[in-house]
């Protein structure tokens, strides 16, 4: 067969869907400097596909420019296509950060952390999934059969996760119908989120490869379990010392891991609109789903908003030190990882910068996408992390995306999504 390798360029969006554009790879060279062209109105493109609102109109050129750290080349061995990918920065023409990259977000965040505290994030992504290549046999959670019946799906993930420069670091059959998730190991900010989009991507890859799909709406049928994405999160100092827990503070928690933890309890009701962005997310946080209904802090709780881990057998303080570690559970594969670990970080810069107490009670987390929009955009702070052209610009997006499928039943809602994602 004549064939010629081809590469592809994208990022994953806020529609949290990766969008780019591919070329062959011997053009690579040449591309690595100018990337591929993109236009301003890709931004609003819904998961659905059509543009349904923009501020940008036809006009305007960008150029997505691939990082040579988050380059993907797998090649499955079964004849099929390499999945060679990189992910990429928006910039304008110029070389400078457009204002809605995902990407410069995050890179902001990392940014503000440094300048506040001198600190930096190590994260690793938790992320649930259907698997649609095996039977539904009621009463597997968690079972050897569950997770033997997936067959080569599960070796075909972890090679492939492996084969991409991530490290896995499990793989389970999960409590819901078919329901799998993976696990890969932590890493810096940045590369904790491109490892995040690329572990979701090898699923959909193999899952591809066997005809099969791994799909990770927030809510795959109504009133099923919900697939979460819980982010785990520890503070370290430059040198790498880790300083998210001391053993005599609340919970664990360092004083400046607590203060991080206040910042974000204080600002998630409004940044739901950025780690649970898309109606079906307001199923899925509803209780008894071992999914977050408020915006708490409990110690080994999987019902809690913000989870203090457990530290399994640790020999000595600076074991019990390197294990320690936070959850976030309010985010699922609607976000963009850069942008549900940017607004994360932000949020608990705000809570170091000023010196946030944890809350005595919960606020409520908001019941649908419409209120979570709300709350972002009465919320000053959020508005600055993202600066008025970003801000205006995902608004616009994510209520044009709720007002799309308003009428829609709970079932036919969860059928889009399961589609989509
Ligand atoms: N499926 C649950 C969620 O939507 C999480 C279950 C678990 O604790 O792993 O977040
Ligand atoms: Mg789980």
């Amino acid at each position: 067969m004549l064939r010629e390798d081809l590469v592809f360029v994208g990022t994953c969006d806020i529609a949290g869907l990766v969008r780019g554009k591919g070329f062959p790879s011997a053009e690579l060279p040449a591309r690595r400097k100018v990337g591929i062209g993109w236009t301003h109105s890709n931004l609003m493109q819904t998961c659905f596909g059509p543009i349904l609102d923009t501020p940008f109109g036809t006009s305007g050129d960008l150029m997505i420019v691939p990082d040579p750290s988050s380059e993907v080349h797998v090649d499955f061995r079964d004849g099929s296509a390499p999945e060679h990918f990189f992910l990429g920065d928006i910039r304008n023409t110029d070389g400078t950060p457009w204002d809605c990259c995902v990407r410069a977000f995050l890179r902001r965040a990392i940014g503000a952390l440094k300048d506040a505290s001198g600190l930096e994030l190590l994260a690793a992504f938790e992320q649930e999934f259907v698997y649609t290549g095996v039977e539904d046999v009621p009463g597997h959670a968690y079972s050897l059969s569950a997770f033997r019946r997936q067959g080569l799906f599960g070796e075909m993930l972890t090679a492939a996760i492996r084969a991409a420069s991530v490290r896995p670091d499990s793989f389970l059959a999960e409590y819901g119908p078919r329901q799998y998730e993976m696990t890969v190991a932590p890493d810096a900010a940045m590369a904790a989120a491109d490892a995040g989009v690329i572990a979701r991507e090898m699923a959909r890859a193999a899952a591809f490869r066997l005809e099969n799909r791994a799909i990770f709406s927030p809510m795959p049928v109504a009133d099923g379990a919900g697939n979460g994405v819980h982010i785990h999160f520890s503070l370290h100092e430059a040198s790498g010392k880790p300083v998210t827990g001391a053993p005599d503070g609340v919970m664990g928690l360092s004083p400046v891991a607590a203060q991080f933890a206040a910042g974000v309890l204080h600002h998630l009701p409004a940044i739901c609109a950025v780690t649970a962005p898309s109606p079906v997310s307001y199923l899925r946080l509803t209780p008894n789903r071992w999914a977050p209904t408020v915006a708490d802090l409990k110690l080994q709780d999987r019902g809690a908003a913000l989870r203090v881990c457990p530290v399994f057998a640790a020999k000595g303080e600076s074991e019990r030190e390197a294990q320690f570690n936070l959850e976030f559970r309010v985010c699922d594969a609607a976000a963009s990882p850069y942008m549900a670990l940017g607004a994360l970080i932000l949020a608990g810069v705000d809570g170091i910068a000023r010196e946030l107490a944890l809350p005595k009670a919960p606020a409520a987390l908001p019941n649908s996408l419409t209120a979570a929009l709300d709350l972002m955009e009465a919320s000053g702070t959020v508005k600055s992390w993202f600066g008025p052209v970003f801000f205006e610009a995902y608004l616009r997006h994510k209520r044009s995306e709720a007002a799309y499928v308003a009428d829609l039943s709970e079932d036919d809602l969860c059928a889009r999504y399961a589609e989509v994602y």
